[in-house]
């Protein structure tokens, strides 16, 4: 992308209505904009990241084995009913009449559509395990919708729901996803960490939230420093492995680890002094194993092996992946702007054209940008340097391929790595070398 012909409309100022720093990078870097409270347009720079981290959750959902699928937005009053929720949901469900007076509902979750999809169609033991996944839109009312979105009323969620047709398979189920949602952090670059959580709304006695750390995160969390030494990539877990998924569980959950709500101070004091960690976390992702809930409240029985009818055991699975652009956002970044991880960089570098008009500097930087194509954005405005410098590091782009008209004229250019400061002076072969992802 060309950026005099882009629309990223940057903000100098720092906007008055955000309180906290991925807020204000969101809205100063031309992410997005408020339509309504709580309620977002993506503009052209968020929504590649959005989308970014979108692929990251889709592709560990699918190496584990889940499917995706994509259920509406609008939902029946009447199958909230089966399950009981409708009334017991209150204010922060939208709901919604139609021209023929039916019940609607903009939903905040899909527990019960999911169930209602498997019960049309699956009869036997036989079609088990199954776990379903999508990527939609949901509305819940937030009394307080604040932080950006990090805490909208529209939010983007990943959700997947499990069926199997026992307790200890829907145990294993449960693990696998925890091992997903472990690879899944770890590839967005940030450090996740699982904690016991209440069940809440949906029931149950086997939930985790996944917390990331962050200064402005909404609950106080601690933890051992266990959780800072795991490391997931490297630990290969094999998620068909009943005995690797006992493996990974229990490094996820013999460290202590809780927020506020289910904190434990004697356990917290029996981990050696300088084991402690004590800081503040926003939930980016949580999982619930909820037995036969949903199934049995509706209705939902398929043919055992014996040919009795059993009901099927489930499971609910969410990611937040529009909360997760704000969460990465308060994770990294500096005074001067964003520092995005090449995983989710809405482009891989940022070409600053130091002297547009000159032949050296046009040439090199055109030819980086026809080398990069998608995946750069060419700062190839006759702005100050200056102002260039301060744009690429608030938009936060891994790397800067800095092009003056010194350096272009013995044919080298400089790369800089946003996140260290490093710079690197070097050919513009070797700088897309290191650039392309
Ligand atoms: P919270 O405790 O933050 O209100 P929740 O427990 O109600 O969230 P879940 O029902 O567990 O949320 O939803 C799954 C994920 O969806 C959460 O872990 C979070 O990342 C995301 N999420 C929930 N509510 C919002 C919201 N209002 N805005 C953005 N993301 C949200
Ligand atoms: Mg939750």
């Amino acid at each position: 992308m060309r950026l005099s012909q882009a629309f990223i409309p940057t903000l100098k100022e720092t906007p008055a209505e955000a309180q906290i720093a991925s807020h204000r990078l969101m809205l100063r870097a031309g992410l997005v904009r408020q339509m309504s409270a709580g309620i977002y347009a993506w503009l052209p720079a968020g929504l590649r990241v959005l989308d970014r981290i979108a692929n990251i959750v889709r592709d560990e959902q699918d190496r584990v084995g889940a499917q995706e699928v994509l259920m509406p937005t609008i939902q029946s009053a009447d199958l909230w009913r089966e399950s009981g929720r409708y009334e017991d949901y209150g204010k922060e469900m939208l709901r919604i009449t139609d021209r023929h007076e039916r019940e609607l509902l903009y939903g905040p979750t899909n527990e019960e559509m999911i169930t209602a999809i498997f019960r049309a169609d699956v009869k036997s033991y036989k079609s088990l395990p199954q776990c379903l996944y999508h990527i939609q839109w949901k509305f819940r009312d937030e009394v307080r919708p604040r932080f950006g979105v990090m805490r909208g009323r529209e939010f983007l969620m990943k959700d997947a729901y499990s069926f199997d047709i026992s307790y200890d398979d829907a145990v294993l189920s449960y693990r696998k996803m925890m091992l997903a949602y472990m690879r899944t952090f770890a590839r967005l670059g940030v450090r996740a960490i699982p904690m016991v959580a209440d069940t809440g709304p949906i029931g149950g006695n086997l939930s985790h939230e996944f917390i990331i750390l962050a200064p402005t995160g909404e609950s106080q969390v601690f933890y051992d420093k266990a959780f800072e030494e795991i490391d997931i990539t490297e630990n290969a877990f094999h998620h068909d492995d009943p005995a690797d998924l006992e493996r990974f569980y229990q490094s996820m959950t013999t460290p202590y680890a809780a927020t506020e709500e289910k904190h434990d101070e004697a356990a917290f004091a029996a981990i050696p002094e300088d084991r402690k960690r004590e800081g503040r976390g926003i939930e980016v992702g949580h999982i619930f194993y909820f037995g036969t809930k949903y199934t049995k409240a509706m209705g939902v029985t398929v043919a055992g092996p014996d040919g009795k009818e059993l009901t099927p055991e489930m499971g609910s699975y969410g990611i937040g992946v529009s909360r997760l652009v704000g969460a990465l956002i308060e994770a990294h970044h500096d005074d001067a702007g964003i520092i995005w991880s090449d995983s989710v960089a809405p482009w891989a570098a940022a070409i600053l054209n130091l002297k547009a008009g000159d032949a050296a500097c046009d040439k090199i930087c055109e030819e980086l940008y026809a080398a990069l194509g998608r995946d750069a954005l060419y700062d190839d405005r006759s702005d100050r340097p200056g102002a260039k410098f301060a744009d690429a590091d608030l938009m936060g782009m891994p790397w800067q391929i800095i092009v003056g008209p010194r350096g272009a004229a013995n044919g080298l250019v400089e790369l800089k790595r946003r996140a260290t400061g490093e710079r690197f002076e070097v050919s513009p072969a070797e700088a897309l070398a290191k650039v392309k992802r």
